[in-house]
């Protein structure tokens, strides 16, 4: 199969929970493609010996490196972080495309499921990306320039799960604010799209600033099977990203796409 080489040289690519997973191999496939990248996480990325982490650099400040990635600590459930995170990115002279990908799991029975647990996932889920939307558009609108902004959403943002209920109501408004903010910035030039996986094997569930446990891998899904039989991969993901940041997008807006393995298609 071939692979496309889009090209975002120069132009400044924010990543919410960039440190791991999806977002990391969201961060990376764009500073492959040139862009300067800005991994927002509350944690680093780990360090692998001539692994691809060690791409992402260590420091805690923003500085201009030219096609690779800068880390800031960030928890993007606190707004004055995330808001400051896009005002250092005019360093690079503005955010050209912003992802709001940073999310956390937690799963329970409707009935056993804490306001706390709703508190929590609500923070990190989905008032970071109304933030994130608001910063970045801001940005966009105050430099007269045309950007991207993407959200992760999730096959959860329309298909319910048992003991999903606090997760999947948090999806659900990350389709809805990529949709209404679609529509109020289209005139602008700023296209707003989300991307939305299905089961990606990826350390959710024991990823936020509140967990230390052992990471769980993989994303069980009780309802139905897999049509292609097997979970996804983040590289798999990664690119839908750079598509509908890229040209060849550019009549695209509020649209979600499902990187599911057919799951949506059930
Ligand atoms: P992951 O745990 O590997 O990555 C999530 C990243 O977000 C981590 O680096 C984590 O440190 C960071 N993070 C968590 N809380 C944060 C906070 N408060 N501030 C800043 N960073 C924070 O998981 P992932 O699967 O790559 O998840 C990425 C996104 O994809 C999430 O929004 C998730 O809901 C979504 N998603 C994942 C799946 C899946 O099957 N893995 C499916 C659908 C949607």
């Amino acid at each position: 199969m071939g692979r496309v080489n889009y090209s975002f040289d120069g132009e400044t690519v924010v990543v919410t929970g960039g440190s791991s997973g999806i977002g990391r191999a969201v961060a990376l496939r764009f500073g492959d493609a040139g862009a300067n990248v800005v991994v927002a996480d509350v944690k680093e990325a780990p360090k692998g010996a001539g692994g691809p982490d060690e791409r992402i650099p260590t420091h805690t400040r923003i500085r201009r490196s030219g096609g690779t990635a800068s880390f800031v600590e960030t928890d993007v459930s606190d707004p004055a972080q995330l808001e400051s995170v896009v005002e250092a990115a005019r360093e690079f002279g503005g955010v050209d495309v912003m992802v709001n990908n940073a999310g956390i799991f937690r799963g329970a029975p409707l009935l056993r499921t804490e306001s706390e647990t709703l508190d929590e996932l609500y923070g990190v889920n989905v008032r970071s990306v109304l933030i994130g939307i608001r910063a970045a558009a801001r940005d966009m609108l105050d430099r007269d320039a045309e950007g991207t902004i993407l959200n992760t959403a999730s096959i959860s943002s329309e298909f319910g799960q048992a003991n999903h209920a606090a997760y999947d109501a948090t999806k659900g408004a990350v389709m809805m604010l990529t949709r209404v903010a679609a529509l109020e910035l289209a005139q602008s030039g700023i296209r707003v799209n989300a991307v939305a996986p299905g089961s990606i094997d990826t350390q959710i569930g024991s990823s936020g600033p509140n967990r230390s446990e052992p990471p769980k891998t993989g994303w069980q899904n009780p309802r139905k099977d897999i049509p292609m039989g097997r979970p996804g991969n983040p590289e798999e993901v990664a690119g839908n990203y750079l598509f509908l940041a890229s040209e060849d997008a550019s009549y695209v807006t509020g649209h979600l796409l499902y990187v599911d393995g057919g799951y949506a298609v059930l």
